[in-house]
């Protein structure tokens, strides 16, 4: 019992003009090497300007080799000579395309691509590179390329609200902003650095993908100076929302700033930290018995972290009075005398805008926290990058929803 060439050449997805020559089972490299061979008559298309049917010009050319999927344990490899043409339409001679691989040069077939980048979503690249038996910078190559194509078919004509956040390559090293749909709760763009030109280069983005700048509404940003003038700038019509969450991020560290100082001269206060910070409801037993204990008294501390709920309380208000309550709230931090919670008064009166209009847009970066965790998670994973390329590739991949142009392995179509 035997397996008939014509089906190997189907399994191979190998079609004519090319042809298997010869299937051999290398025992000292412990591989399979499939030799592949065109018809010498055979007719190609011009790999130049795309031309059917033109015929084979030389066929001097070196042996290349692609991987494939492997062959039960062992590795496999597709070996052939590539013939040239000359085209009749565009009078060039080229190396014709191969149909089971992108580009000549490519190492690797479109099915070993293709589980590459099924990895990639959940393993690190450098697991998948040992686990495979490959260099690691190769498999990037794979991933770089994919992400790139798909990015270019990219339609982003729909988005009209963008929501923002940023991460790092390495912890506090390589900023990568990326911007995301609001709506759709997908990446739009990721791309270096975080500043008026990291938002040009966004929507440089957006208009070269069937975007326009005058289409977006609504905006969620953090209060960075350079991040508000970026967007006042190239995005005119954005409504911006100050997200809230940046907003409690900065009350709890003024409160625990005010914390930091008063427990220098107040024991009560040594190892309190987390329970003015965390929300009451997060609180253990003990933790509990701790905060019911301190938050009524006169300590600074508890007076801050009053004041940190009451500002919490605001955004639970309806939108049509919640407006003056922040009002008054921000009279009242102005008056407070403790420097953290004054700044932050300050803070939120100059930004009083963008925080109420919240009430109206209702968009927060919090929203986007799907997408977020499995970035963080990958990156974890992966120990952090070693390029800033490798990430924004990596957050496209996770959360671009790309269509992604290689086949899909049959194995995943039987479950
Ligand atoms: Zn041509």
């Amino acid at each position: 019992m035997f397996i008939e060439i014509e089906e190997l050449e189907k399994a191979f997805h190998i079609p004519e003009p090319w042809y298997i020559d010869q299937c051999k089972f290398n025992d000292e490299l412990q591989q399979l090497d499939v030799f592949v061979k065109f018809r010498k008559r055979g007719l190609f298309a011009c790999s130049g300007c795309g031309t059917e049917n033109q015929p084979v010009y030389d066929t001097a050319d070196e042996n290349r080799t692609w991987r494939h999927l492997n062959f039960l344990e062992y590795p496999c490899y597709i070996h052939a000579e590539l013939p040239r043409t000359k085209c009749n339409h565009c009078n060039t001679i080229k190396r014709v395309n191969v149909p089971w691989a992108i580009k000549q040069r490519h190492n690797f077939t479109l099915y070993f691509d293709a589980l590459i980048m099924t990895m990639a979503k959940d393993m690190p690249m450098n697991a998948i590179a040992r686990f495979i038996g490959e260099h690691d910078t190769r498999l990037w190559r794979i991933l770089h390329y994919y992400v790139e194509q798909a990015i270019e078919v990219q339609d982003l004509s729909h988005v009209t609200k963008i929501g923002t956040d940023e991460t790092s390559s390495k912890k506090g090293h390589n900023y990568v902003t990326i911007f995301m749909d609001a709506d759709q709760k997908v990446v739009i763009c990721a791309t270096k650095g975080k500043n008026a030109e990291t938002v040009k280069v966004c929507k440089e983005h957006l208009e070269t993908h069937g975007g326009h700048a005058d289409n977006i509404k609504e905006v969620c940003i953090d209060m960075s100076p350079a991040f508000i003038k970026g967007f006042e700038d190239n995005f005119p019509h954005a409504a911006i929302t100050f997200d809230k969450f940046h907003v409690i991020k900065n009350i709890n560290e003024a409160v625990d700033e005010v914390r930091r100082k008063e427990q220098k001269t107040c024991a009560d206060l040594k190892h309190t930290r987390y329970i003015w910070l965390k929300n009451e409801i997060n609180l253990n037993e003990e933790q509990k018995k701790s905060l019911d204990k301190l938050k009524d008294c006169e300590l600074q501390t508890a007076k801050a972290y009053r004041m940190k709920v009451c500002l919490q309380e605001v955004f639970r208000y309806p939108a049509s009075i919640a407006p003056m309550v922040l009002q008054d709230w921000i009279q009242w931090g102005l008056r407070c005398r403790l420097e953290p919670m004054v700044e932050v008064a300050q803070m939120i009166q100059k930004h009083y805008k963008g925080i109420v209009q919240w009430f109206t847009s209702q968009l927060n970066n919090g929203l986007l926290e799907g997408v977020n965790s499995l970035i963080q998670a990958a990156k974890r994973k992966a120990r952090g990058y070693r390029s800033v390329d490798n990430l924004i590739a990596m957050i496209y991949l996770i959360g671009g929803k790309l269509k992604f142009n290689y086949p899909t392995p049959k194995w995943t179509l039987r479950s």
